[in-house]
Order: structure tokens, then C-alpha cells, then sequence
């Protein structure tokens, strides 16, 4: 287990605040609860870092929809993900009857949203789209926009708000830079 003198050195500075994040999401909210009026409405995010972004988001979210949760392992050359995932806990829904957004954390190489995408594709959703907290595309190496990026953010390594950093921080109410010295 880390300490505490170090787990917080390792806190660099807050990029995004608690109070920036809650105005986002619940213009984003309001977004999603018009456009999806009286649509069948389904938010699915892949474990684990966007379980907290999902939690606040549906929260915002003033019309009938339903929730649900997928696990996925991406493979990884090295350090960088090879964008092939394999899914270990799947949906129990048939999306071919639903509206699905797609709930991430943060979209990077873009390498693993890209082959999710394609999944969901095939199963034939009624309409498919990608909402992610945050978006890094210095970082891009495929070809893949996500729908809507509530916040675009430089090329370092975030904490906080669901996302860790070796399973530690994801309860973080912010967004932080990593210290990696
Ligand atoms: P990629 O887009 O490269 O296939 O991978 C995206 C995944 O890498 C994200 O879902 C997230 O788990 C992880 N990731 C990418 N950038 C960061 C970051 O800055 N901080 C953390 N904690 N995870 C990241």
C-alpha cells in the first residue's frame, strides 16, 4: 500500500476542478435529455475508469434511460494499447432496440474506443455515439472523433475522477496531472 506523504506528491496540479466538471456535465445532461426525447436511450460505459463520469452524467440526464456496463481487456504491445479487446463481462441488452451513447473517460491513441465502436456497430444499435470527459488527440494514432469531448486536454497523464494511476486515485472529485518523478 502507498502512503500518504507519497500518494500525495504524486498529485502535480488540478487541471480540471470539481466545479468545471459538474457545469459541463450538466450542460451536456440537458443536451442528451433533448435530443433523446421519447427515444428508446441507452448509456453504456466500458470499466473502469468512466464509472464515476457515468454516475454523474446519468444523474443529469431528465429523461427514461437505461444504464449498463461493459469490461474489457485491451491488449497491449508494450506500453501502448494494439487496440484489440477482448470482453470479459458483455451487455445483457439487445442494442439493435436501442439509442446507444457510448459514456468515456478519456479518448487517447483512440485504439480501443475505435474497436468498441466497431463491436457495437455490428449488434446494429438505432443510432450509435461516443460522449468522453476528456480528449486527448495529440495523442491520436487511428483515425477516431469522438461525438462530443467535454474537455480537450494536452498531452500528460491524468488522475482523478475515475481514472488511476495503478488502481490508485479514481476517487479523486478532480482531474490532476500525474507526477511521474
Ligand atoms: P487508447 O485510446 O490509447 O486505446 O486507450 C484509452 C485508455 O487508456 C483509456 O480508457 C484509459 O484507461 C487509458 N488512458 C489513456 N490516457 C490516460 C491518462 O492520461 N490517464 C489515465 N489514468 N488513463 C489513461
Amino acid at each position: 500500500m502507498q502512503n500518504k506523504i507519497d500518494y500525495e506528491a504524486k498529485i502535480k496540479s488540478i487541471l480540471i476542478s470539481e466545479e468545471k466538471i459538474k457545469k459541463a456535465l450538466k450542460a451536456e445532461g440537458e443536451r442528451i435529455s433533448r435530443e433523446y426525447e421519447g427515444k428508446p436511450l441507452l448509456l453504456v460505459s466500458v470499466l473502469k475508469g468512466a464509472f464515476v463520469f457515468m454516475a454523474d452524467l446519468c444523474r443529469e440526464i431528465t429523461i427514461p434511460c437505461e444504464i449498463a456496463f461493459m469490461c474489457a481487456e485491451s491488449y497491449y504491445e508494450g506500453t501502448v494499447s494494439s487496440g484489440k479487446v477482448n470482453i470479459t463481462m458483455d451487455l445483457k441488452q439487445d442494442i439493435s432496440e436501442y439509442n446507444v451513447i457510448i459514456v468515456e473517460d478519456i479518448v487517447d491513441t483512440g485504439r480501443t474506443l475505435s474497436e468498441v465502436v466497431e463491436i457495437f456497430r455490428s449488434r446494429n444499435p438505432l443510432s450509435l455515439s461516443v460522449v468522453t470527459l476528456l480528449d486527448k488527440p495529440e495523442r491520436r494514432v487511428v483515425k477516431f472523433e469522438p461525438d462530443v469531448a467535454l474537455f480537450t486536454i494536452p498531452d500528460r497523464f491524468v488522475i482523478g475522477y475515475g481514472l488511476d494511476c495503478g488502481e490508485y486515485y479514481r476517487n479523486l472529485p478532480y482531474i490532476a496531472e500525474y507526477n511521474a518523478e
